[in-house]
């Protein structure tokens, strides 16, 4: 099955925030010029002829200003319409104005942002005053008509207070997706706030039964990846998929990396839209090797494993910021992936084929009769919509 193309577009690393355990952040970073954009719409035209998806990145993307959007999206609509590109935007909404919002509300465009739970705890990790900007953000994007779904940041800290947080999107009614803080490749301390990937683990098997228990109520974008790729036996988001190859990020000077992670560190460019590179150029680079030697490193390490083909070994980027840049395993992250695949596998075979006396939406039950909801209602929620 091939994966969807994604392309990431940095307009730049800069970003008003601090947050305290980011790692993307570059307060020296340029800004994309227009002409930049051009040049990425004219070497993305015969890259690959399927549909795009191209998502604003950051740092904050939206420090590029109105200008810039009003811009550059009808070049990259009109230049790339054959791809049939839908556009996306991952934002803290701190700048987002009336005008911005309605440029970005004319290409229906979705925002993710970030807030790691009620506003004590999202000061406490991202600095004091985050949570109140972005909500006004969230406002002006709302008065808009536009998308916001929030990704909610775990890290070793607020970990232990999983219970306020999930109750906080619970009665919010925010659609949550769960990111765990990682380690990073630039930093001194990489481990400072990451979560450890034990916990993370039973974070995921909680997060699946409060899901359960509140379904229709709360919705927990993990989740239903999770159960997505059991079901369909392939990886339905970058982490768990091949990304290399599908994925592909341009930083502001037209740099051309493996993924928004890389952007910023010169050595894992694979080379820059200006000089219109063939894909056997960028395979030349020593980072489509890495990502490529990831892939055959996984071919061998996760044989065994009975999650490969909807696991993948995990996010590459993951496995080698603990090892400055090494392939020395797979995701750390293993340990809860498999912890939840496991359990998410055993509790869908038991729905389908087991007595499921107590669960709803499989095939196991001969009457029907099922009081909780299960891992096929899941699937059943996520198909309606
Ligand atoms: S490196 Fe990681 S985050 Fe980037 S596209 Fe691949 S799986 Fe996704
Ligand atoms: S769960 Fe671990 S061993 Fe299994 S495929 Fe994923 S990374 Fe590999």
């Amino acid at each position: 099955m091939k994966s969807p193309f994604h392309v990431m577009i940095i307009p730049t690393l800069g970003c008003p925030s601090k947050c305290h355990y980011c790692w993307s952040s570059d307060e020296s970073s340029p800004k994309m010029s227009i002409e930049t954009v051009r040049e990425i719409a004219a070497w993305l035209k015969d890259y690959r002829s399927d549909q795009v998806t191209i998502t604003f990145h950051g740092g904050e993307p939206l420090l590029a200003g109105a200008d810039f959007y009003r811009e550059a999206l009808p070049i990259l609509s009109e230049e790339l319409a054959h791809l049939e590109p839908t556009f996306a935007l991952q934002s803290n909404l701190w700048l987002l104005t009336p005008e911005l919002a309605k440029i970005l509300a004319e290409y229906r465009i979705p925002i993710g942002s970030s807030i790691d739970g009620p506003e004590e705890i999202t000061d406490m990790q991202r600095g004091t005053g985050y949570f109140a900007k972005t909500m006004r953000g969230y406002g002006i994007a709302r008065e808009n008509g536009l998308d916001v779904r929030f990704i909610c940041t775990f890290t070793n800290q607020s970990v232990r207070r999983k219970e306020e947080i999930v109750d906080f999107f619970l009665t919010s009614g925010f659609p949550l997706k769960l990111h765990p803080a990682l380690p990073s490749l630039r930093s001194d301390d990489p481990k400072e706030w990451a979560l450890e990937p034990e916990e993370y683990g039973e974070l995921l098997v909680y997060l699946l039964d409060t899901y359960l228990e509140n379904l229709g109520k709360i919705e927990i974008m993990n989740i239903n990846d999770l159960c997505k790729g059991v079901f369909v036996r392939h990886g339905t988001v970058c982490t768990f998929v091949d990304c290399m190859g599908s994925t592909l990020a341009f930083g502001p000077d037209g740099s051309i990396y493996p993924c928004y992670r890389f952007v910023g560190m010169p050595e894992y460019a694979m080379g820059n839209v200006y000089d219109r590179p063939a894909e056997e150029d960028l395979a030349q680079s020593d980072a489509w090797r890495l990502m490529h030697a990831f892939k055959d490193y996984v071919d061998g390490a996760c044989k065994e494993c009975s999650h490969t083909r909807y696991c993948r070994g995990g996010c590459p980027y993951n496995a080698i910021a603990p090892t400055a840049g090494e392939i020395q395993g797979v995701d750390p992250h293993c340990v809860a992936y498999k912890r939840i695949l496991d359990e998410i596998t055993e509790r869908l075979n038991d729905e389908m084929f087991g007595s499921g006396d107590d669960e709803m939406g499989g095939f196991g039950s001969p009457f029907g009769r099922r009081a909780k909801p299960g891992i096929m209602a899941v699937l059943q929620t996520m198909a309606m919509k």
